[in-house]
């Protein structure tokens, strides 16, 4: 579960957040969704102390995220994140992109590392791509790649900040396929999206930010065909 009270980021004079409540139970499926600039991948930042916040309270599957190393360590064991940019390492294979991180973090031994790596590269339909450079692969491919990479620390919080928005369109579909069949899986997510499609299928609930700020929030179908507030209003009428 995670928990936000009043959290506050700042940057210089501009508050990114400026008093954020939330709270995601265990399991639930979250999307957000807010113009640009609105404070959407502070929000997720923050949550995995890529990030940290100002004022307020952080608490994420019992760990209060505080200023201190020891706390980072353990939230990133439990907090897995996909960028929409991928971030992949260009000189390491899809598989070694993979083992990277359970071999650096977890311990894992080079052939323990391999197994987990492919076993998770099957899981986002790749295994056939494994020795692969990320240059030779497709975006589409190269995000599958990601959301295996972030797999492979068996986290159970996975946070996706607008994980198709750098994609061709015909991709969009396999990865979010992909996203939809991990939401099955009973893994708690929060997903950074405009996807209506996709929120509608997979979210319990979606949130709506802007300047910094949770404006509304509820459930997919009343979210986008009956929103309460002019500012989703507007939003939404901007991006359908
Ligand atoms: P987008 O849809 O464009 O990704 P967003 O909702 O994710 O937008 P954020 O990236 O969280 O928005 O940014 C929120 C605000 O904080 C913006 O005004 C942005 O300019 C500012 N901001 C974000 N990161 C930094 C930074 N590292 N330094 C200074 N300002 C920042
Ligand atoms: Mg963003």
């Amino acid at each position: 579960a995670i928990l936000l009270e009043q959290v506050v980021k700042r940057y210089g004079a501009h508050r990114a957040l400026a008093g954020v409540d939330l709270q995601v139970r265990r399991g639930e499926r979250l999307v957000i969704c807010g113009p640009s600039g609105s404070g959407k991948s502070t929000l997720i930042r923050c949550i995995n102390a890529l990030e940290r916040h100002d004022a307020g309270r952080i608490v994420v599957n019992g760990i209060a995220l505080t200023n201190d190393e020891g706390t980072v360590q353990d939230i990133r064991q439990e907090v897995g994140m996909v960028f929409q940019h991928f971030n992949l390492f260009p000189h390491l294979t899809a598989l070694e992109n993979c083992m990277l991180a359970p071999r650096l973090n977890r311990g894992l031994s080079k052939a323990q590392a391999e197994k987990l790596a492919m076993a998770h590269l099957e899981r986002v339909h790749l295994a056939d791509q494994a020795r692969k450079y990320p240059a030779r692969l497709s975006g589409g491919q190269q995000q599958r790649v990601a959301i295996a990479r972030a797999l492979c620390m068996e986290p159970r919080i996975l946070l996706f900040d607008e994980p198709t928005s750098a994609l061709d369109p015909e991709m969009v579909k396999e990865v979010l396929g992909v996203i939809e069949e991990l939401a099955a899986s009973g893994v708690t997510m929060i997903c950074v999206t405009h996807e209506m499609g996709f929120a509608r299928r997979v979210a319990d609930r979606c949130v709506f930010m802007d300047r910094g700020e949770i404006v509304e929030e509820g459930d997919a179908a009343g979210f986008f065909e009956a929103p309460e507030s002019e500012r989703l209003r507007h939003f939404l009428a901007q991006i359908l």
